[in-house]
C-alpha cells in the first residue's frame, strides 16, 4: 500500500505547480453527504464538546500517571466499536476504526499526559471564548478534538477506505515514550502517522532532535560546621550550569517562528535535604534541541564532558541519565517528507479550516511530537492542532474554545482525504 501511496504522491506533485499542492484534500470533498452530516454533527454538539473538554482538562494527568484519563477514553472509544481496542501495559489506549479495504491506514494520535505534576490547580477559568488552564492546549484540546473526529464520523455514517487508528498516548512529555512503546509493540505498522498536538496554527512535518539528560553529582555529606572546603554537589551544579550556558551556539535558524534553535535549557534542579549540611546529591536537567543530527552530537558532547569536567574539578561523584534517545537513521530525507501526501494534506484541510482572516498556515521542518518517532522510523508524518492554543507548558496556558469546531472537522476531512483516494 506504501508503494501505491508514493507513486500518487510523485504523480500529484509533479502534474502541480509549485505552492498549489493541495496533495489529497479537494474542497469538493466536503459536499458528500455523510461527510456534511458528521460536519453538522460537530457544530450541532458545539457547547457540549467546549463543556466535555472542560472536564477532561480537569482530570489530572501528569506524565506516567495518566490511568484516570485513560480510562475515560477507553470507555468512550467502547461506545464507538472500534475493532482491537486496547490498553497496553502502559496505558496507551488504542483502537481500529476498520476501513472498507484498499486504501492506507492512518494513525491519529493526541497524548494524554501533561507536563503538570500532582496537585497542580487544573480548574478552567472561562472568560469569554479563552479557556485558561495548565494542559488547556497541550494536548487536551487536541485528545477531545481527535475522539470527537471519530465519534462524528460514526455520526456521519462515513465510510473509508484505510484503516483510522485512534492512539491516545502516554509519556509524550517525558521524551515521547509511549508512541515509541506503541510503534515498537502494538504490531500495527500504519501507512501514515498523525500527531494531533500543538496549535492550529502550526504544521509540523520535521522532528527536533532532542536529547535529555538529568545530571547528578554526589558527596559524603558534612554539616555546615564543617563543609568549609570541602566538595559540595550543590556548588558543582552551580557552576556547571553556568559553564553550559556559556556554550557557544551556532547561530539561530530562521523561519522557525518563536523558536530559537538550537537551544539547551535547565528545566529542573534539586538536591539536599536540610539546610544545615552539604547535599549527599544534587541534580539538574538538560533538555537539548538542534534541526540536524551533526549539530546535536556535537552539542550533546559538549555537554556531558563539560558537566563531567566540573564534576572532576570540584571532587564530587558523577553520573547520567538519558530521557530520550531516538535513532534518526532511518528518517526519509526533508524534500521527500515535505512533499508527501501526508504533509500536503494536512496544509490544505488546515488552511481550508483555518480561522478568518488569519495567515496562511504553511509546514515546518520542525517537531517535538509523537510524530517524531513516526519519522524516525521512515514512516510519513506529520503534526496538526486542532484549536488555536498559547503558552504551553505554563500555568498561563489558554485556549480559544470555539475554534476547536472547525479544527476538529479539519481532521474529519483529513483522516478521510488520506485514507480514501
Ligand atoms: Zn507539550
Amino acid at each position: 500500500m506504501l508503494t501505491r501511496t508514493h507513486a500518487a504522491a510523485l504523480f500529484l506533485l509533479a502534474a502541480l505547480p509549485l505552492g498549489a499542492q493541495t496533495g489529497w484534500f479537494r474542497p469538493s470533498l466536503l459536499s458528500k453527504p455523510e461527510l456534511r452530516k458528521a460536519m453538522q454533527s460537530v457544530d450541532d454538539r458545539a457547547t457540549g464538546i467546549v463543556e466535555e473538554w472542560i472536564r477532561l482538562v480537569e482530570i489530572p494527568a501528569p506524565s506516567g500517571k495518566e490511568q484516570t484519563r485513560a480510562k475515560y477514553i477507553r470507555a468512550e472509544i467502547e461506545k464507538l466499536g472500534l475493532s482491537g481496542i486496547r490498553t497496553d501495559g502502559i496505558f496507551n489506549v488504542s483502537g481500529v476504526r476498520k476501513g472498507t479495504g484498499g486504501g492506507p491506514s492512518v494513525v491519529f494520535a493526541a497524548h494524554m499526559d501533561t507536563v503538570f505534576p500532582e496537585g497542580t490547580d487544573l480548574t478552567v477559568k472561562r472568560e469569554g471564548d479563552i479557556l485558561r488552564a495548565p494542559g488547556v492546549g497541550d494536548d487536551t484540546s487536541n485528545l477531545l478534538a481527535t475522539l470527537e473526529m471519530f465519534r462524528a464520523l460514526d455520526r456521519g455514517g462515513v465510510k473509508t477506505s484505510g484503516d483510522l487508528i485512534f492512539l491516545a498516548s502516554v509519556q509524550e512529555e517525558t521524551g515521547l515514550a509511549g508512541a515509541k512503546h506503541w510503534l515498537e509493540n502494538s504490531g500495527y505498522r500504519p501507512d501514515m502517522f498523525v500527531a494531533v498536538d500543538g496549535s492550529a496554527t502550526e504544521v509540523w512535518y520535521g522532528s527536533l532532535r532532542i536529547n535529555q539528560f538529568k545530571f547528578f553529582y554526589a558527596s559524603p555529606g558534612a554539616h555546615t560546621l564543617e563543609s568549609r572546603g570541602t566538595p559540595s554537589p550543590a556548588r558543582a551544579v552551580a557552576k556547571a550550569i553556568n559553564a553550559l550556558y556559556g556554550i557557544p551556539l551556532p547561530p539561530v535558524a530562521e523561519g522557525l517562528g518563536t523558536f530559537k534553535l538550537p537551544t539547551l535549557n535547565v528545566g529542573m534542579l534539586g538536591g539536599g535535604t536540610v539546610v544545615n549540611a552539604i547535599p549527599r546529591e544534587a541534580w539538574f536537567t538538560v533538555d537539548l534541541r538542534s534541526l540536524d543530527s551533526a549539530t546535536q552530537d556535537k552539542l550533546e558532547s559538549a555537554v556531558v564532558s563539560t558537566v563531567r569536567r566540573i564534576g572532576e574539578m570540584e571532587g564530587v561523584g558523577f553520573r547520567m541519565e538519558r530521557r530520550m534517545a531516538v535513532d534518526y537513521s532511518r528518517a526519509l530525507p526533508r524534500q521527500e517528507r515535505l512533499n508527501h501526501g501526508v504533509v500536503q494534506t494536512a496544509v490544505a484541510t488546515v488552511n481550508h479550516f483555518r480561522k478568518p482572516g488569519s495567515p496562511e498556515i504553511v509546514p515546518t521542518d520542525v517537531g517535538s511530537t509523537d510524530a517524531n518517532i513516526a519519522v524516525s522510523m521512515g514512516i510519513p508524518a506529520v503534526s496538526v492542532g486542532a484549536a488555536v492554543q498559547r503558552m504551553p507548558h505554563r500555568l498561563e496556558e489558554y485556549a480559544e474554545a470555539s475554534t476547536i469546531i472547525p479544527g476538529i472537522k479539519s481532521l474529519i476531512a483529513l483522516g478521510f482525504a488520506l485514507t480514501t483516494h
